[in-house]
Order: structure tokens, then sequence, then C-alpha cells
């Protein structure tokens, strides 16, 4: 744990995916109390990490705040708040969202299907299905969470929506200071990617999240992986033309032929990749392609049951 900021500790824990930690954020409360933002993976130690971390908190937890329902953000919340007797605020879409996700009417096979349809091979979604049952085991969310609504307060914290990463992505802003979820990273893109029963168009949520990030201008953004940001709206800048010359590749993918999603994400993500972050270069080509087909810079044809996309002309 470390003092980033004035009265706001950074706490890291490990974790056992593509990316090996994540950060969650304790803020000073004005009644001296703390608000936690985010909890981690739901791993079979997370009672025992919490402990320690809270130990070493000088007051007790006032409230906890999820950005968004992802397993490494979400997965401690229920371990979080009975270990400190503190109420769960989560957004009401992003709570609808992690109960279609995670809840009693989770379905791998929807996810499984919407691969299927953009072209990831059988043997593939097989994978799919079980990394999605192993990870859905280390989600424990809590069912009746405190609703929270963009413009919001937490504390003298304005809740933000910044969707594209995840349709509800809340963030916390005070005085410049912006407690990011993985809406803004330093050294990655936040991966952007169009999935089942979620927003039809989630690269342009998210162009339009960093154009407000741009605008609200704050002076450091304290994110959910890496580094801390100490220009906000510079990454922000860099994020839009990573995405726009991703956007003009994915159009010349389509030159020669119609290509399935899957095609095209081999070309625009060619190294190598396990089938999770495979997956993640899928649906993340998917959102690219259907940012076009939806502006008809492209065309969307469905053919035996694979879909694919063509250049407009
Ligand atoms: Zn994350």
């Amino acid at each position: 744990m470390k003092e980033v900021g004035d009265g706001i500790i950074r706490l890291t824990f490990a974790l056992p995916l593509g990316i090996d930690h994540v950060h969650c954020y304790a803020l000073r409360a004005a009644s001296g109390a703390w608000t936690i933002v985010d909890t981690g993976l739901g791993v079979d130690d997370a009672g025992e990490r919490w402990q320690t971390a809270l130990q070493a908190l000088d007051a007790p937890v006032e409230r906890i705040v999820v950005t968004h329902f992802h397993p490494d953000h979400v997965g401690a919340a229920s371990v979080l708040a009975n270990l400190t007797g503190a109420s769960v605020y989560q957004g009401t879409i992003d709570f609808a969202q992690c109960e279609r996700a995670w809840g009693s009417g989770r379905s791998a096979e929807r996810l499984a299907e919407h691969m299927r349809k953009h072209g990831l091979p059988a043997e593939e979604t097989d994978a799919l299905r079980m990394e999605s049952d192993a990870l859905a085991s280390l989600v424990h969310y809590v069912p009746n969470p405190e609703p929270l609504e963009p413009g919001d307060r937490i504390d003298r914290w304005e809740v933000i929506h910044l969707p594209g990463h995840a349709d509800g992505h809340l963030c916390l802003l005070h005085e410049g200071i912006l407690i990011a979820g993985d809406a803004l990273l330093a050294g990655i893109s936040p991966n952007v990617g169009l999935y089942p029963e979620a927003r039809p168009d989630p690269l342009g949520d998210y162009l339009d999240s960093l154009a407000r990030i741009v605008e609200l201008a704050p002076r450091i953004a304290y994110a959910g992986h890496r580094e801390t940001i100490d220009d906000p709206p510079g990454r922000a800048r860099e994020l839009l033309a990573h995405h726009r010359e991703r956007l003009e590749q994915t159009r010349a993918a389509l030159r020669r032929a119609p290509r399935s999603a899957y095609d095209v994400s081999l070309g625009l993500f060619p190294e190598p990749l396990g089938p999770p972050l495979r997956r993640f270069a899928l649906a993340e080509s998917c959102a690219h392609l259907e940012y076009l087909a939806l502006r008809n810079d492209i065309s969307r044809l469905a053919a035996d049951g694979v879909v694919t996309y063509a250049n407009a002309l």
C-alpha cells in the first residue's frame, strides 16, 4: 500500500490474469473514515488480503464503490462488505450488467455464440466456456448495492459516467483528481470490446469518454492498473489517436475481400496471444468494425451464420 496523494492510498493486489495486478484505492472521507474504490478479484484468500490491508488503515471503511463489473474490480465486493460492514455502491447500468454477466442468468453459451458468429474457431469456443465458468467462480458481487447515477456525490467526489471499457463504467472526480478505474490507463489501451447484451457501439462510447476527459481536464488520474497518469488529457488524446489509426487499419483490412472480425483481428493483433487475450482482440476488432458499420463506412454481411464485413463501395 502506498500513499499516492493527499488522503489517497493505493492498495495493489496480485492477479492471476492476463494482467498481473489491480489497484484499489482508499479515499479519506470528510468524516475521517475511508471510502474504498474497487475490490480486486474474489480469489480464495481475498479475505486475508483485505484483512491485512484494513489493519494498515487508521480508520474504519465507511463505504465501498465499484467502478465497473469486471472480475478484477467487483470480484471481492461481498468479501470486503462482510469484513467492514460497509455498504457497496455500484452504478445502476453497471449492476444490471453485472447480474447478466455473473448472476444466475449467466450463460457462457451466449458469449460463445457471439464469438462464434464473429468467426472464432469452434475449438476455441470450448476453452471459452470453461474459462468463463472458472472466472465466474471468482466473482462475489453484492446482490443489493446502493445505486449510483452519474452526477451523484460520494462524499466530496462527483460520480462521472465514462463508458466504453464497460457500459456503466463510473469514475470519481474532485478538484482535478480523477479516480479512473479502467477508463484511462497508462501504457496500455483499455480493452473496448463488443459483447452480447451490451451497448451496440462501445468504441463510439469510448471515443466520447476520451473527449470528455480532455474537456474535464483532470490534472492527475489514479487508474485500476499500471502507473498514475500525470497528464490525463494528454493520455486521452494519445488513445484517441490510437483508435483513429486502428479504424484506418480496420478499413484497410477489408480492401481485398469481405472478412470476419476474427480474420481482421489476426491482422490487427498479429502477436501470439493466449486464448483469453485472443478473445479480447476479437471483441475489440468487433467494436472497431461495428463503429464503422454503424456509420455506413463499411457494410455488415451475414452468411452461413458468420458475420463478415465489407467495404461499402
Ligand atoms: Zn481492470
